[in-house]
C-alpha cells in the first residue's frame, strides 16, 4: 500500500503507478494501453487545445467494510460522457469499454485506493479530447480516452462543512440552450471568472441562475443545488444545468426516506423558505450551505444574506440522505438499487 497518511488527502493530483489510453482512428477505437509516465504527446494542432473538444467524466472507487471494492454507477457516467461527446461531434467509447478501463485503472492502482473508514476514496476522471491536427474548427476525427485517477480525502477541509457562497447574477457559466448541461472543459473555462472573484471576496462557491432571466437557481460551479422544506426534498429543473448522478441518487434515496421529491423552477426568492440548502456532486456527496449572499453584481457592496441552519453543522435531514449514498458506497448497507458494481 502506498505510504499516505489517508485522513489528511484533499482533492488534487498526486502520483499513481498508472494511467490508461484508448485511441480513436479510422473509425474505430484501438487497443488499451497501460502507461506509468503521466506525460502525453499530442500534435500541437489538436482541436483539444484549439477549440476545447473535450469533454469528461468523474466518479468513485471505494473500499468497503466488508473488504470488497465498489465503484459507483460507472454506468451512468458512461452514457452521460457518450452524451457530452455527441454533443460536441466526436467518437465516445461504448458503456462496456469505459467501464472495463475503470475496473483496470483501479486494479492498476489499488495500491492507491484508501482504506475503509478514512472517507478517502478513488477518484477516477475519464477525460475524452480530440487529438488529429487541425486548423479550422471542425469536430476532432481522431480522439484519445484517456482513464486518470487519484486518491482522494474531503474534497475542502473537513466532510460536511458547510459553506459560504454568493449568486453570481451579473456572470453566467452557460447560455440559455448552450452547453450547461454537457459535461464539458469549456464550462468551466467559461465559470472561471466569476469564481476567482468570488474566491478574492472570500466565498466558497458561485450559484449561478438561469441565464435567461436570472429568476430561478440553476446550479453552482462544480455541484447542483438541492433544498430541504419540511419533508421535501427541492432540486431545480433546467436545460442550462449539469444532470448530476449524485442529485438523481439523492432523489431516489430522498423518496426511499419517505420525503417528496420536486424537480421544478426554483425562484431566488423561495431561498427565505428553505430550511436546508446544499450542494451535491461526486467528489463529497454533499456540502451544506450555511449562507448564501445574493448582491445586484459581485463587486456590488449591497448584500442580501440568506441562512440556512448552523454554520458549524450539517442539517439533519441533508446528514440521513448523506449517511445512505456514504452507506451504499462502502458496503455497510445493502444496495438496494443495485447502483454498485464489485471489482473483483
Ligand atoms: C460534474 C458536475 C456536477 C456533479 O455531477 P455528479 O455526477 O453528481 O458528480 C454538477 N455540476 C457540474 C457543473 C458538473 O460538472
Amino acid at each position: 500500500m502506498a505510504n499516505l497518511d489517508w485522513t489528511k488527502l484533499g482533492f488534487g493530483y498526486r502520483k499513481t503507478n498508472t494511467i490508461l489510453s484508448c485511441s480513436y482512428k479510422d473509425g474505430q477505437w484501438g487497443p488499451v494501453e497501460s502507461h506509468t509516465d503521466d506525460n502525453l504527446t499530442i500534435n500541437a494542432f489538436a482541436g483539444a487545445l484549439h477549440y476545447s473538444i473535450e469533454c469528461f467524466e468523474g466518479l468513485k472507487a471505494f473500499r468497503g467494510a466488508d473488504g470488497k471494492v465498489r465503484l459507483f454507477r460507472p454506468e451512468e457516467n458512461a452514457k452521460r460522457l457518450q452524451r457530452s461527446a455527441n454533443y460536441i461531434g466526436i467518437a465516445a467509447p461504448s458503456v462496456d469499454r469505459f467501464i472495463e478501463m475503470c475496473v483496470r485503472a483501479v486494479k492498476e492502482n489499488i495500491d492507491f485506493l484508501p482504506p475503509y473508514g478514512t472517507n478517502a476514496s478513488m477518484y477516477l476522471r475519464p477525460t475524452l479530447i480530440g487529438v488529429n491536427p487541425q486548423l479550422g474548427v471542425k469536430s476532432s476525427t481522431e480522439c484519445l480516452f484517456l482513464m486518470l485517477c487519484a486518491p482522494v480525502g474531503a474534497y475542502t477541509g473537513s466532510t460536511l462543512q458547510p459553506s459560504y457562497v454568493v449568486i453570481s447574477r451579473d456572470y453566467d457559466r452557460a447560455a440559455p440552450n448552450g452547453t450547461g448541461s454537457f459535461k464539458l472543459g469549456s464550462n468551466y473555462a467559461a465559470s472561471l471568472y466569476s469564481y476567482n472573484l468570488a474566491h478574492k471576496l472570500g466565498y466558497e462557491a458561485v450559484l449561478y441562475l438561469d441565464p435567461l432571466h436570472h429568476q430561478y437557481i440553476d446550479e453552482f460551479n462544480s455541484s447542483n443545488f438541492f433544498a430541504i422544506r419540511g419533508n421535501s426534498y427541492i432540486t431545480p429543473k433546467s436545460d442550462t444545468i449539469l444532470p448530476s448522478i449524485t442529485n438523481k441518487s439523492l432523489e431516489t434515496v430522498a423518496k426511499e426516506l419517505g420525503m417528496t421529491v420536486e424537480r421544478r423552477p426554483v425562484p431566488v426568492e423561495e431561498l427565505s423558505t428553505f430550511e436546508e440548502v446544499g450542494e451535491c456532486g461526486t467528489a463529497v456527496v454533499i456540502t451544506p450551505v450555511y449562507q448564501i449572499d445574493d448582491r445586484p453584481a459581485l463587486e456590488s457592496s449591497e448584500v442580501k444574506p440568506y441562512y440556512f441552519g448552523s454554520k458549524d453543522q450539517c442539517g439533519p435531514k441533508s446528514l440521513k440522505l448523506y449517511q445512505m449514498i456514504r452507506g451504499i458506497q462502502d458496503g455497510e448497507i445493502e444496495d438496494p438499487f443495485g447502483w454498485c458494481l464489485l471489482v473483483d
